[in-house]
């Protein structure tokens, strides 16, 4: 099948959306491909706390916030691995296209903006937010194909002309005067995964393989930060391999009383409630970490937790009563003896940390500097929940220059060819920064629709 087209969008998750529907405001056709049965990739999955830095609702609420903030507090939290021509893109343009999100004769996605803050949320989560900008896309009259993927690129003396594709049982020939690649991250491929990481769960969209970075050795693509996947702590794994994030379960533990993390010797290692970056570090040494809980502390955890997709009543019941399993999601003992015996955890070892514990609840702060006001219990039942580094978004990929165009490994722009989203490489450093992949993915889109737009007049 032949199709010719303005503006050729590759991938429809939040960046591909975004970019289709400013490709088409301005004026173009516009086709979206989509390699899996739905729309959304990752940003259907994420929480949708979008970075609103400069936006006019920012600006009105008085919340005090400047691009130059936001880009000193992303360089700090990235360790400054951050690409600072790609974070400046991010810095001065995030305002300008939230205005357009929120604006009904823009993107019209709802967000809730009842506290001022440098992030706001969409409504409904990622999922409302893709629905949404999906609806819009095709209201505006985007040909959009599901089930259909971007294979290669369609190249003419060095200039991007579209690109092949693949559905089931067709094969694409699409002409494009400009070609957009939002195919999102690479977590789920293996051969471009960082081998330290692979040991972790990896909990993101199954369609994030890193399709584009592969296309894009036709044009001799610059890459860049590829050692950097995104991790979290506190993640629990189930038998079926999902992973869930437990922050909510775990700060209301650590709050309610004694609760610690031990590794596999049953020793305690880091400031549980300190920086997520540092607990990584510390929580990547050990071969297991497991969350040692008394009763109150359990409650409160499960009172965190259940109701999220994959944390039941009933699978916190069928968990314990696989007490036995060598790799449990969690067990319960009498005694932490009991406990520590299940996990194979050194005799000894968590009287001994939960004695020390207490003493230094007694003296209000540990060696590793928290703050330590509630001791945990002396009568069991005792709980451990054994926790997992997981890690979903990847933060290398391809280097573009302010007009979203790809860079080739000479630093020159490839004719033709832009990219938006996830797949773009170096924004974030060694961590991501809380709202800013999505208000990333929401932002980039709309700049590479209105450059690539902008290019081809
Ligand atoms: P972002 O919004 O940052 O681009 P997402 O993960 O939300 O990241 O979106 C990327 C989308 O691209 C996903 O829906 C994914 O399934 C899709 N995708 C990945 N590879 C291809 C491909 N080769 N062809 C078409 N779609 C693809």
């Amino acid at each position: 099948v032949e199709l010719t087209t303005d503006i050729l969008v590759i991938g429809a998750g939040g960046a591909g959306l975004t970019a289709s529907l400013s490709a088409l405001q301005e004026g173009n056709k516009v086709v979206l491909l989509e390699k899996m049965s739905f729309a959304g990739g990752a940003s259907s999955m994420a929480g949708a706390g979008t970075t609103a830095t400069g936006s006019k609702w920012q600006i009105e609420s008085g919340y005090e916030d400047s691009p130059e903030m936001l880009k000193a507090d992303m360089l700090a939290n990235g360790h400054n691995y951050n690409d600072e021509a790609t974070l400046d893109i991010f810095v001065n343009t995030v305002g300008a296209a939230f205005d357009w999100l929120v604006d009904p004769e823009g993107a019209n996605v709802e967000y809730d903006n009842s506290e001022p803050g440098r992030t706001y949320s969409g409504v409904g989560r990622g999922a409302g937010v893709v629905k949404t900008l999906l609806q819009r896309v095709e209201d505006a009259g985007g040909d959009v194909y599901l089930n259909t993927a971007g294979t290669e690129l369609i190249i003419e003396n060095g200039k991007v002309v579209g690109a092949k594709a693949e559905s089931k049982d067709k094969i694409y020939t699409i002409n494009a005067k400009a070609v957009i690649l939002a195919t999102g991250g690479f977590g789920a491929n293996d051969e471009l995964v960082p081998a330290e990481y692979q040991e972790f769960v990896y909990a993101g969209a199954a369609g994030a393989t890193g399709d584009a970075i592969e296309m894009t050795k036709a044009v001799d693509a610059d890459l860049i930060n590829m050692e950097f996947v995104n991790v979290q702590p506190n993640s629990i794994v189930m038998p079926s391999g999902l992973g869930q994030y437990c922050n909510p379960g775990v700060g209301g533990a650590y709050a309610t009383s004694g609760a610690f993390l031990v590794n596999e010797n049953g020793v305690r290692f880091a400031n549980e409630q300190g920086k997520a970056y540092d607990l990584i570090q510390a929580m990547k040494q050990n071969k297991t970490n497991y969350l040692i809980l008394d009763q109150a502390s359990f409650d409160a955890f499960n009172k965190g937790m259940i109701g999220s997709a994959i944390y039941t009543e009933e699978n916190v019941k069928e968990w314990l009563e696989n007490n036995g399993s060598s790799n449990p999601v969690m067990v319960k003992g009498e005694t932490l003896e009991d406990l520590a015996k299940t996990l194979n955890l050194p005799e000894g070892s968590l009287t001994a940390a939960a004695e020390k514990y207490n003493a230094d609840v007694a003296a209000g702060t540990d060696e590793f500097g928290r703050k330590l006001t509630v001791e945990i219990s002396n009568d069991g039942p005792y709980y451990a929940v054994q926790m997992w580094l997981r890690y979903y978004a990847t933060l290398g990929g391809l280097h573009i220059n302010d007009q979203m165009q790809v860079l080739n490994t000479k630093q020159e722009a490839v004719d033709g060819l832009f990219a938006a989203g996830e797949v773009v490489g170096g924004l974030e450093g060694d961590i991501y920064y809380g709202g800013s992949l999505f208000g990333w993915a929401m932002t980039s889109g709309r700049n590479a629709g209105v450059s690539a737009s902008s290019m081809i007049k």
